[in-house]
């Protein structure tokens, strides 16, 4: 894993998020779990090698932040925002998370096979959050204080997490660093907010939940992306285009390649980022 200070080690080189870990005079705080079991497994190891797992922090309900949680049972207490537990492993209109989880496995996890659970065994305990708060919540291990700061957008549950001892922040996917911004399930105003909130933050490092670790220089660039995005998206509703049509016309393909490990999802994530943008922006004159 790659050391952004001497107490916060992220790993940005995997298939799914950057899971990430703190280390303090009284324990370890993990945000984020790898979605391979492996890399969970490896990753929890190295943790307690520094101590105790005292936190496990979420700061999404995207599967690819989530599911490594069954691989740190009894590692720490979970902890995320009542967003994320409302929205937990939920199957929606678009995707299956645990059908998504499971279908990384042969290309990118081989050896995770084995220790990879059957659905019903995984629903009958995925280690949901035994702490699980709304607004902005405050934890505590050795002398680091952790804030979770409820910055929805991205996701209703999205937190990013504030170490001020280390000049760090976690942001989880509000920011995709030079990575294709996943946006189909989002509420792009909001984000925007949050992205001026966490700008407000003294920091020296940001770690995206994807993508290499960057600053807070790159939060206006995550800006100008969701802004192009939707621009875009609104002009051709101005023009009259179908849904199918601005799907065609509205590409931002060339702008970043896709996070590892997911390359062939680029069609899907343009399609998808597209047409739900379309829904939300057409919406007000559709009459009838
Ligand atoms: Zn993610």
């Amino acid at each position: 894993m790659e050391n952004v200070t001497p107490n916060v080690r992220t790993h940005t080189g995997l298939r799914g998020c950057n899971p990430s870990y703190v280390t303090t005079a009284d324990g370890v705080v993990v945000i984020d779990t790898p979605q391979l079991p492996t890399r969970a497994v490896a990753m929890r190891e190295e943790a307690e090698s520094h101590g105790a797992i005292r936190y496990v922090v979420n700061t999404e309900h995207h599967v690819d932040h989530i599911f490594g949680n069954y691989f740190f049972k009894g590692a720490g207490k979970i902890v995320h925002h009542q967003g994320v537990a409302d929205n937990f492993m939920v199957v929606g209109p678009i995707l299956d998370p645990f059908a998504y989880a499971a279908e990384a496995i042969p290309t990118d996890d081989p050896g995770g096979q084995e220790i990879f659970p059957d659905r019903e065994v995984y629903e009958r305990d995925p280690n949901r959050g035994q702490i699980v708060f709304t607004g902005d919540l405050t934890l505590e291990a050795g002398d680091h204080a952790f804030h979770l700061i409820h910055t929805p957008g991205h996701t209703p549950g999205q937190v990013a997490v504030h170490v001020p001892e280390e000049r760090v922040v976690f942001t989880g996917d509000t920011v995709f660093s030079e990575v294709q911004t996943w946006l189909m399930s989002s509420d792009i105003d909001e984000w925007l907010v949050a992205l001026d909130r966490i700008a407000g933050l003294d920091v020296d490092h940001v770690i995206p939940g994807h993508g290499p670790v960057t600053t807070t220089g790159y939060l206006a660039t995550q800006k100008a992306v969701l802004l192009e995005w939707k621009a875009a998206v609104a002009t051709a509703v101005a023009r009259g285009w179908s849904r199918e049509e601005t799907i065609q016309h509205v590409n931002f393909a060339e702008r970043y390649p896709v996070d590892i490990g997911q390359e062939y999802m680029m069609e899907y994530i343009q399609r998808h980022n597209a047409g739900a943008l379309w829904d939300q922006l057409s919406a007000p004159f559709v009459r009838g």
